[in-house]
């Protein structure tokens, strides 16, 4: 099979998602034969340095050993029983782990099998949580404005990225959009605690107002990713989750980017010291292996659904829910976390890399060059308006996949990734900043 003809096929039977189909005329799609650490391989052996973790999912590289053994003996053992009258040791250990690494008490996981799907959850478990505490007119969300949490109809009613949700508009149940904390120019890798008190204020006069309709606030701690890879400080984390806890306001966090070590520590939520009511997982959570979501729950919503009525259960349901292949290679993650210390080894490599980072963040076409964990972004100026798409191509041209958010260039690559990897993104993001930054 040649790359042509894997091409050639594909775009006749598949359409690919997030995409418009004619524009694979003359942009290039790229066929993937196999992978191994940082590294993707098309059919002719040339290869691209994955900077985006295959869609932020990936953590230890491609086709790891350690949890394709762990695969390897689940399929043979068991690949899937159904966890409605079921229940299997894959998912039983994964629960009581994500339990012990979770901040605050989350100690009930509701699994489903992609994180939009773990919004829905989320959402649908507030409200009813409400209304079975005799609160129904608790049924509204609140979102923060650049949110992404999602592109379900459910999850567009909390996702603020007019791209993926202006086409659904007439679909959609709109939420109550409160403002991201703004960046006030106050030099904290953060963003400013201004900008951070601020937001917190404009929350704090939505639900003093509204409470008595509102059942949750979604968001997405430290980093909203999707909308560009936008920093807030945590002290925003810290004032939402005391307001929510004083309006009587189910917090939850969308931890399906930010989870798994990728800010730092093994969940952004820690930074604020703070725990939400429900908690989402998703993407890193099988470290890029299979899709699998969860949503941990406190005791207090919990508890608010556990009686002799059936219409008072949580009765969502997904067919592959706890698929036990998934579950056993998010395990086998959580045992690479621990073995080699992963948070500690992440914290001492950024370090290294962030120097390395310097004549990036330098570049006379270079904005607001920023860093979280195992996050790096910026942005170009530049006056070409078709700069993700040129960047994306001028990367892959170099052996680079890169995938800007308009102008925000980021590197979010597997943890696994060496310093002389880390260097070529530099270099391949600098070549970017010269070809096309500027005004030309
Ligand atoms: C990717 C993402 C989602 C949606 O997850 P999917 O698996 O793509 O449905 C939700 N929230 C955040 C913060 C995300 O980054």
């Amino acid at each position: 099979m040649t790359n042509r003809e894997m091409v050639a096929r594909s775009l006749a039977a598949i359409w690919h998602p997030c995409t418009q189909m004619k524009a694979h005329e003359r942009f290039p799609l790229v066929p993937i034969a196999r992978g191994e650490g940082a590294w993707l391989y098309d059919f002719e052996d040339r290869r691209y340095l994955d900077g985006v973790s295959s869609w932020w999912v990936n953590l230890f590289g491609h086709a790891h050993p350690a949890i394709n053994a762990a695969l390897g003996e689940q399929a043979a053992t068991l690949e899937h029983v159904m966890l409605a009258g079921f229940t299997h040791a894959p998912a039983v250990e994964l629960a009581e782990r994500l339990h012990a690494l979770a901040p605050g008490a989350l100690g009930h996981a509701f699994f489903a099998s992609d994180g939009a799907s773990a919004t829905e959850i989320a959402l649908k478990m507030a409200f009813h949580h409400w209304a079975n505490r005799g609160r129904p007119a608790k049924k509204r969300f609140v979102s923060l404005a650049g949110g992404y949490h999602g592109e379900t109809a459910g999850a567009l009613g909390v996702t603020d990225v007019a791209i993926f949700r202006d086409a659904y508009a007439p679909l959609v149940r709109e939420s109550i959009v409160v403002p991201f904390p703004a960046r006030d120019g106050e030099d904290h890798r953060f963003g400013g605690m201004r900008g951070a008190i601020a937001a917190a204020d404009a929350l704090a006069a939505v639900l003093a107002e509204r409470h008595g309709e509102i059942a949750a606030l979604i968001v997405e701690p430290l980093v909203q990713g999707a909308s560009g890879m936008r920093f807030c400080h945590p002290e925003y984390l810290r004032r939402a989750r005391e307001l929510c806890t004083r309006h009587e306001v189910l917090l939850i966090a969308d931890e399906i980017m930010t989870g798994f070590g990728r800010t730092g520590t093994m969940f952004a939520c820690e930074q604020a010291r703070i725990a939400p009511d429900l908690l989402c997982l998703s993407k890193g959570i099988t470290g890029g292996y299979l899709p699998l979501s969860c949503v941990l729950s406190s005791d207090a919503v919990y508890e608010a659904f556990y009686d002799d009525d059936v219409a008072r259960a949580f009765l969502h349901s997904h067919s592959y829910t706890g698929n036990p292949l998934a579950c056993r290679a998010a395990c086998a993650v959580l045992d690479i976390f621990e073995r080699e210390g992963v948070i500690a080894a992440n914290e001492r490599k950024a370090a290294r890399f962030l120097s390395l980072a310097q004549p990036l963040a330098h570049h006379r076409h270079v904005r607001d060059f920023r860093h979280l964990g195992m996050i790096w972004a910026f942005e170009v100026e530049t006056a070409d308006r078709a700069f993700a798409a040129r960047a994306f191509e001028l990367a892959l041209a170099r052996g680079v996949l890169l995938r800007p958010i308009g102008r925000t260039v980021y590197f979010l690559p597997p943890y696994v990734i060496g310093e002389a990897e880390f260097s070529e993104l530099v270099a391949c993001a600098m070549e970017i900043a010269d070809r096309l930054g500027g005004s030309a």
